[in-house]
């Protein structure tokens, strides 16, 4: 067993490092080639190369040190060393890395032939050799490179930076899996040694168990023991199988406790039988045995039953057989049936199994009579019946009978299945970001670059698709687990397709709890109309009514409800927004980031989002810095929250944690969706603070962001960069604090 055991771990890990190789070799392959090409040729723009007449100026290396530069050059700031290399026409290349007189001309354009020749030699010359070479004369380029680096510097840094992340994630693989097979193994060890109902060693772990205990060197003085309900058949007979488990279950609670107490063990013997051992000379097991009888005795279960049960003990024989035990025990337990049950008896090597049964059968009929006595007269069909909605209710309260019933309970499914979703599809985002921001240097990129940031080399773009396209399921995932909550599969198709419009209509969370809500109830309606029609009709309808008529009724909620609202909102917001810009910019910053904070995704948050945009058109960079802002609270603050804020929160939402961290470093607001759902008007109301906080003191500061995107990613360009960062936590940290005061404590089953 332990033998195979260890294969099994040694086969594992090898498939594991087997795997994760082959998916290493793939993704640098993967890199290797198209993916990284492409990366170079974005980046390519980042290098202007410039057509010097050297005829006439004779610039040498030194030359450009000392600031002799053709006219075409001369008047630009300084560059760094390094930053520069000279193409000579026979394709020679020169490189300076002192510190010289130049920087890159703006947006000249590059001549690629002279560029490539000039990137192969740039590595292959040292500093001495550049330096002591004669210029040529006749046309050549002067390319400018600055800190976006080469092809191979490019490759170098997403190599390095893949393969940390990739370590990264091999680790947590590593970690996740054998955590998993653990779980599993603990798990299959369970199902295999343990009795369901009862949660007691089944009968072959009872077996091992005893084999375990008889092989010790030592063995105390011990005693083992049956035990089995009295007349169990009519508690099932009267209350139902369930009242019948429950008495199994309450049985094997009082068996564990005693033996718990007593340093033993037991298990479920088969049926109604119980047996165990109890590590005491066998008169003090009898007298333990005779207590719990009394236990049971005084049990009064809800469903109003009673319940005895008749025990038999006998002592430990060292090197005595389970069976040969067993059947002594069997015998006394016998004897405790034969003698009117609720009792129990100790093997004293008297007791005739035969002359047992004949004592049963003689006590059967008074000992049937009593138990019918004592079984209550309550039947299981005469309890109450759980209370059902009026049939005819009127449509009103049974919308709010759905509300109370259904609302939360749906509302969780949707946000465990949509939860994956936002984790996936924003951490792959975040990732895109983290990849452009190590691979570019953003500062030196034009505002419409800046524009595509996490998708401006190939790596970036690809994460970036992956994890659009996963965001993008979010919201119809949610609204269709919502209404599946409330109605069943019927409603799951209207439900994601109500959340999938809300996309278009950017209604956000909102939007996409309406529509699940919307889409559970008309499901429902639907059932209860499609109750009158005839037999062949209402056998179609989950195939073909409820698809079609849900479609065309969520698209009038669509219509009617959910576009109106947000599009009024949205416009709404457009005027109180402009008339804060005019009016007090401190207003105005704290307006925008409260506003990303008040509908993550939805219309506000494109309205101000917009609004930020616009203003780096214009040259305006603050509105975009405290847009930012007000993006990045919600996540930071929850995760901060739930740090300082321990018990309010469940292991559910705490195991979420580190990932709603990085989405909000990401400005990626809808991290905080799935604890948005469950609480919303905590949520909301803290984040709003917290954003508004954030945003005022990101204007008061005069912090300014000239890149629409990026998250902690683009703090390179931001304007005062320690200051935004003060602004940042003094807003999460108010958004911790409110929603940390303000949250009920977790229930102990939410834990
Ligand atoms: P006695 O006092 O002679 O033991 O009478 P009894 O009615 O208890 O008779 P017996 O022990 O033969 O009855 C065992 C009953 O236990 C029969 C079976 O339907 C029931 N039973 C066995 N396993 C389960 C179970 O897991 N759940 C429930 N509810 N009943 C069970
Ligand atoms: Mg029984």
């Amino acid at each position: 067993m332990q033998g195979r055991n260890r294969n099994f771990q040694i086969l594992l890990i090898l498939s594991i490092i087997a795997a994760a190789f082959l998916g290493n070799v793939l993704i640098f392959s993967a890199l290797n080639t198209d993916a990284l090409r492409a990366s170079a040729e974005t980046e390519t723009k980042l290098l202007s190369s410039i057509l010097v007449n050297s005829v006439e100026s004779r610039i040498t290396p030194e030359g450009i040190r000392a600031g002799q530069l053709p006219d075409a050059l001369a008047g630009l700031p300084a560059v760094e060393a390094g930053r520069f290399w000279i193409t000579a026409p026979d394709g020679s290349v020169y490189y300076d890395s002192g510190g010289g007189g130049l920087s890159p001309p703006g947006d000249a354009s590059g001549d690629s032939a002279a560029f490539w020749t000039g990137r192969k030699g740039i590595f292959f010359l040292s500093e001495d050799c550049c330096m002591i070479r004669p210029l040529y004369g006749g046309e050549f380029f002067l390319t400018l490179l600055h800190q976006g680096g080469t092809f191979h510097a490019i490759q170098r840094r997403q190599l390095s930076l893949l393969l940390g992340v990739d370590l990264i994630l091999m680790g947590m693989m590593m970690v996740l899996i054998v955590n998993i097979v653990l779980k599993y193994r603990r798990e299959i060890l369970r199902y295999a040694t343990t009795d369901e109902l009862t949660g007691l060693c089944n009968r072959k772990s009872f077996n091992a168990l005893f084999g375990e205990f008889m092989s010790a060197e030592h063995i105390p003085d011990a005693s083992l023991f049956l035990l089995d309900i009295d007349f169990f058949k009519q508690i099932n007979d009267n209350y139902g199988h369930a009242a019948g488990d429950h008495a199994l279950r309450m049985l094997a609670e009082r068996i564990q406790a005693m033996v718990r107490d007593k340093n033993g063990f037991a298990g479920r013997w088969g049926g109604d039988e119980f047996i165990g051992v109890l590590p005491l000379p066998g008169e003090e097991a009898w007298s333990a045995l005779r207590e719990l009888c009394r236990v049971i005795e005084a049990l009064r279960p809800e469903e109003g039953f009673r319940m005895t049960i008749s025990a038999g003990v006998t002592p430990v024989a060292a090197g005595m057989p389970l069976a040969k035990l067993s059947e002594k025990a069997d015998a006394a337990l016998y004897e405790s049936k034969g003698g009117g049950r609720n009792r129990a008896s100790l093997y004293r090597g008297t007791v005739a199994p035969e002359a047992v049964a004949e004592a049963v059968k003689s006590t059967v009929e008074k000992a049937i009579v009593r138990a019918e006595a004592f079984v209550l007269p309550q039947k299981a069909d005469e309890r109450p019946a759980e209370p059902v909605q009026p049939a005819g209710a009127h449509f009103g309260i049974r919308l709010m009978g759905y509300i109370r019933e259904h609302l939360i309970r749906s509302t969780i499914l949707g946000v465990r299945w949509m939860a994956p979703f936002v984790a996936g599809g924003g951490i792959l985002i975040g990732l895109a970001f983290l990849f452009d921001a190590a691979s570019l240097d953003l500062s030196a990129l034009t505002l419409e670059t800046r524009a595509q940031f996490g998708s401006i080399t190939a790596t970036a773009a690809l994460l970036n698709r992956i994890g659009s396209t996963t965001f993008n399921f979010m919201l119809p995932i949610f609204a269709g687990f919502m209404a599946y909550g409330i109605a069943g599969e019927e409603a799951f198709m209207a439900g994601f397709v109500g959340g999938y419009m809300t996309i278009d209509s950017h209604s956000g969370f909102i939007g996409a709890m309406v529509a699940g809500f919307a889409a559970g109830v008309l499901t429902t309606e639907l059932e209860q109309f499609t109750g009158w029609l005839p037999r062949f009709i209402r056998k179609a309808a989950p195939i073909i009514l409820y698809p079609v008529f849900n479609l065309l009724l969520m698209q009038l909620v669509s219509w009617l409800i959910i576009t109106p609202l947000s599009t009024a909102a949205g416009v709404l917001f457009t005027e109180l927004l402009t008339a804060a810009i005019q009016k007090n910019g401190v207003l105005a910053g704290a307006l925008s980031a409260m506003m990303m904070a008040t509908d993550m995704g939805g219309i506000l948050n494109k309205v101000a989002y917009q609004y930020g945009v616009g203003g780096l058109a214009l040259g305006s960079t603050d509105v975009m810095a405290s847009v930012m802002i007000g993006g990045m609270v919600p996540p930071i603050g929850i995760f901060l929250s739930m740090s300082l804020f321990r018990r309010k929160y469940s292991e559910y939402e705490w195991e979420r944690g580190p990932g709603t961290l990085f989405m909000g470093l990401s400005f990626i607001t809808e991290g905080a969706l799935p604890y948005v759902f469950t609480d919303v008007f905590r949520v909301i109301g803290s984040s709003m603070a917290g954003a508004a906080v954030s945003g005022g003191f990101s204007m008061l500061f005069g912090c300014t962001l000239p890149a629409p995107h990026g998250g902690i990613f683009v703090l390179p360009v931001v304007g005062h960069p320690l200051l935004y960062l003060i602004a940042l936590g003094a807003g999460s940290l108010v958004t911790a604090v409110i929603l940390g005061l303000w949250k009920k404590d977790c229930t102990p089953e939410e834990i």
